[in-house]
C-alpha cells in the first residue's frame, strides 16, 4: 500500500514508479516510500501475523510489491533468535540475542532487498537486472533473479572474495570483475544500466530495495513482542554493521513501522558499527557533520565502502533511536568471528561479526550499559569468506594416522 516517494533531502513527493532518486537533488536525493499506516494498521496484528507463512513476505502490506504478484520460491527472512549466555557474558552485557542472517537462501541479509528488486524488475519490464556488489548483494541478485527465470548482470570490484564470485557464477550471472575500488564498479554499473536498459539493483540508491531490508526490523520486534522463548521484551539494543548504511537504516524503519502499527510500545536503541578502515558515518556521526569519503581498507568486505549512498538515512534512524555509531579495527572483527562461533554457535564472515566486536567495544567505553539486552544481528554466513575464517581460526595439526601423534599435538 505505497502512497509516494519522499526525497529524504528537499522533501518532494513523487508517484510512485520507476524511480531511483530525486530528479532535484540527484543522486544524494534517496527517495523513502510512504505507506499508507492507517490502512495496514488494522489489518496487521499480532494475531494476524501469527498465522502467516515464516517468511517475510508475512509483511506484504508494508512491501511495495502488487498484491497478486508471484512471489519467489525461495524462502527469505524469518531467521532464527538465538540466545546466547556465554557470549553475554564475555562481550559483558546482561543478555545476548544473535539473529542469524546467514540463514537466508543464499546465505545474507541481502536476499531480503534482492527479493524485492526482482519484483520491481519484472513489474516495471526489465528482463535483466544489475548491480555492483562487494559480493553478497551480487550473489542474493543472482540466486534471487535465477529463481524467477531473469537475468542478471554483475559488477564486483577486485576484492570480491572467490567464494562470493563462485555463487554468482553458479546461478549464471554475466560477471564483471573490475580492476578498481566499489565506488568505480558502482559507477560502472549505473552508466551500463541506462545504456544497456537494465534495471539497476543498487541498494544504495534504489528506493524499493531498503523496504526488504526493514523486514528484519519487523521480524525482530515481532519476534520479540509475540513472547515465547524471548520473553515478549524488546532488546535495550540492536547491533548492526555499516557499510553504505542501508541496512541499519532499514532496521531503524522497520523497528519504528511496528510500534506505528501499535504492536509494541518502546523501541532498542540501534548501535551502528564500522570497521576502522572504512568508516566515514561513524566520522560524521560523531562530527555531527555532512559525510565526508574516506578509505576503504579492511577485512570485511562487505563493509567496505568509502563512499556510502545512504549515510543520511543510516543517521537519521541512529538519532531518533538515541543510538550510536562506533568504529573497529580488523583484529578485533575477527576475534569477533571467533567469539561468535565459539561462544555462540554461529559462523558469521568479518562483516557479519563486525557488530559483536563493536558491542564489545562499546560496552567498555561505557556507550552501553552492562546491564543491556542486546540483539547482534550475524549479517552474512562465515562459509562466504574461508580466508579470513582461516586467518581468524588457524590451521588444524596435520599428522599421521597414529595415536601417538594425537597425544603429542594435543600436549603441545
Ligand atoms: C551489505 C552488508 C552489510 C552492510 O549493509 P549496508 O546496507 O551496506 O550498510 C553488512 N554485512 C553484510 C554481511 C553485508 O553483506
Amino acid at each position: 500500500m505505497v502512497t509516494e516517494l519522499v526525497c529524504i533531502v528537499c522533501g518532494r513527493s513523487y508517484p510512485p514508479g520507476d524511480l531511483q532518486t530525486c530528479g532535484v537533488c540527484g543522486p544524494q536525493g534517496i527517495l523513502d516510500v510512504r505507506h499508507d499506516y492507517d490502512a495496514i494498521t488494522p489489518i496487521l496484528t499480532l494475531e494476524a501475523l501469527g498465522r502467516r507463512s515464516p517468511d517475510h513476505w508475512r509483511y506484504r502490506e508494508l512491501l511495495p510489491i502488487d498484491p497478486g504478484a508471484t512471489l519467489p520460491p525461495l524462502r527469505v527472512g524469518w531467521t532464527p533468535i538465538y540466545d546466547a549466555p556465554r557470549l553475554a557474558q564475555n562481550v559483558g552485557v546482561r543478555r545476548l540475542f544473535l539473529k542469524d542472517e546467514g540463514r537466508n537462501p543464499t546465505s545474507s541479509f541481502k536476499d531480503r532487498a534482492s527479493s524485492v528488486g526482482v519484483l520491481k524488475a519484472r513489474e516495471f519490464g526489465y528482463d535483466t537486472i544489475a548491480c555492483a556488489s562487494t559480493g553478497n548483494a551480487a550473489s542474493s541478485l543472482a540466486g534471487l533473479a535465477a529463481s524467477i527465470g531473469m537475468s542478471s548482470v554483475i559488477f564486483v570490484p577486485q576484492r570480491a572474495p572467490e567464494a562470493k564470485i563462485a555463487q554468482l557464477l553458479v546461478f549464471g550471472a554475466t560477471v564483471f570483475r573490475v580492476a578498481g575500488t566499489y565506488e568505480q564498479a558502482f559507477e560502472l554499473c549505473r552508466a551500463a544500466c541506462g545504456h544497456f536498459g537494465w534495471y539497476n539493483r543498487n541498494s544504495g540508491t534504489n528506493p524499493y530495495l531498503v523496504e526488504g531490508k526493514k523486514t528484519a526490523g519487523l521480524e525482530i520486534a515481532e519476534q520479540f513482542a509475540a513472547g515465547g522463548p524471548l520473553g515478549g521484551e524488546l532488546p535495550d539494543w540492536v547491533v548492526v554493521s555499516v557499510g553504505d548504511g542501508c541496512t541499519i537504516g532499514g532496521i531503524g524503519k522497520g523497528l519504528h513501522e511496528f510500534k506505528r502499527l501499535k504492536l509494541v510500545r518502546t523501541l532498542p536503541r540501534l548501535l551502528g558499527v564500522q570497521a576502522e578502515g572504512a568508516s566515514p558515518i561513524v566520522w560524521a556521526f560523531e562530527a555531527k557533520t555532512d559525510l565526508v569519503p574516506s578509505g576503504a581498507e579492511t577485512i570485511a568486505d562487505s563493509i567496505a565502502v568509502g563512499t556510502p549512498r545512504n549515510w543520511r538515512r543510516a543517521l537519521a534512524w541512529v538519532r531518533a533511536s538515541r543510538g550510536a555509531m562506533i568504529a573497529v579495527p580488523d583484529p578485533e572483527i575477527l576475534e569477533a568471528m571467533r567469539l561468535t562461533a565459539r561462544l555462540g554457535g554461529v559462523f558469521g564472515e568479518p562483516a557479519g561479526v563486525a557488530g559483536v566486536a563493536g558491542l564489545r567495544r562499546a560496552v567498555l567505553q561505557g556507550l552501553v550499559p552492562p546491564d543491556s539486552s542486546v540483539l547482534a544481528v550475524i549479517t552474512g554466513n562465515g562459509l562466504k569468506d574461508i580466508r579470513s575464517a582461516t586467518e581468524a581460526a588457524g590451521r588444524p595439526h596435520d599428522i599421521q594416522p597414529d595415536l601417538q601423534q594425537v597425544e603429542a599435538a594435543l600436549r603441545s
